[in-house]
């Protein structure tokens, strides 16, 4: 993987490249994100980056044949590590029993997330693991000279599996045979032993920019841009829930969201009824993404009317939606309380509530609010 196809994070990209070049890169390096904000395609793109022949300031070259062999992810010197299941009864689990499984999952994947992977070696209820003799083995492994003489490195994507059994790597973390670099991805340090976090140094990642994951959108999935907009600014910097969204999403909702807005605030019965009884047969994933997209612009018209100088960088229509719903000067109280009605329903059908009675008991609840009417009190 190149730089280049890991989405945004200018940040930490410059941060790995300073501490490469300036011959500061820590033996034992924890790069830190929620899922979907891309912490293993930044590790990949950095390991073939180090390892690359005609590496420039900023990228590999994506052609090389070291660059050809870690793209795949068969460089012999190039270990990784992640959680994985016994691949029989009475057998223990082991990355290795599971390469080829993990290759074409990065391939389809890169931001594909734990819990998605366990489902592609089909774990179905069993846990993930990284086990103590995947440690061991991690031991050993690093200990042998480098097949090509150069620098070794580990990966180990979500130590968070490793739970106490990290304390079979502790030495090793803090003192790693010469010109070994081992890469922890990780997404919660709650979860990790505190004796490895204090031998590691940190690279944090943010959410990604909602501009770079538009332009992602647009380059890699061919949608429009308005649709890559909306998506953007809907999935909490994330690019793998965007690619989910843009999957279960092909329309343009903008329409629809005017539609919502209209007869909310005209309190129009009969619309809602019609509206609700649409809706209700659309998909879980694309009733959700309509609901995070309300949910989004109604965010931006409380932030601002906080911060009215603030430039969201919305696509035109939605701004002008926006400025609409500042322009009515309801209390930001109910702004939120509308939020909250919609947050609860976006939850409840991803719980599998009923969508239609959802949809509807929603609807009314956001008229009453939008024409200043007191919600009723059921208990
Ligand atoms: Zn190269």
């Amino acid at each position: 993987m190149l730089f280049e196809s890991v989405v945004g994070q200018q940040r930490a990209k410059q941060q790995l490249l300073q501490m490469w070049s300036e011959s500061r890169l820590p033996h034992a390096l924890l790069v830190l994100g929620n899922a979907g904000h891309g912490g293993l395609p930044i590790v990949l793109a950095f390991v073939q980056y180090l390892f690359c022949k005609n590496k420039q300031a900023h990228d590999a070259c994506g052609t090389c044949d070291e660059c050809n062999r870690i793209a795949k992810l068969e460089h012999p010197d190039v270990h990784i590590s992640f959680p994985s299941i016994p691949p029989k009864p009475n057998t223990k689990a082991m990355s290795m029993h599971f390469m080829k499984e993990f290759r074409e999952f990065i391939k389809q994947h890169p931001y594909g997330s734990t819990f998605e992977w366990l489902q592609h070696i089909q774990a179905e209820n069993k846990q993930g693991n990284i086990t103590a003799e995947e440690c061991r083995q991690i031991i050993e492994t690093l200990h042998l000279k480098s097949y090509e003489g150069k620098q070794k490195v580990q990966i180990i994507w979500r130590p968070e599996y490793l739970g106490k059994e990290g304390n079979i790597l502790l030495k090793l973390i803090e003192e790693p045979p010469a010109n070994t670099y081992i890469f922890l991805v990780a997404e919660q340090t709650e979860m990790i032993l505190p004796t490895i976090l204090s031998r590691t140094q940190t690279v944090k990642l943010s959410p990604i920019d909602v501009a770079d994951i538009a332009v992602a959108l647009t380059n890699n999935l061919s949608i429009d841009s308005h649709k890559a907009s909306q998506i953007a600014q809907t999935c909490n910097g994330s690019y793998a829930e965007a690619l989910s969204l843009a999957q279960h999403s092909q329309n343009n909702l903008f329409p629809e969201v005017k539609r919502f807005f209209n007869m909310v605030f005209t309190n129009n019965r009969l619309e809602i009824s019609k509206f609700v009884e649409q809706w209700s047969k659309a998909g879980r994933e694309e009733q959700k993404f309509f609901l995070q997209y309300i949910i989004q612009l109604l965010g931006q018209a409380i932030r601002l009317s906080y911060l009215p100088s603030q430039n969201a960088a919305l696509p035109p229509e939605d701004a002008t939606l926006v400025q609409k719903l500042i322009a009515k000067k309801m209390p930001n109280e109910i702004l939120y309380e509308m939020v909250e009605q919609l947050a609860a329903t976006s939850y409840n059908i991803e719980r599998n509530a009923h969508g239609k009675t959802q949809l509807h008991a929603m609807c009314i609840k956001v008229a009453l609010l939008a024409n200043g009417l007191k919600l009723p009190q059921w208990n």
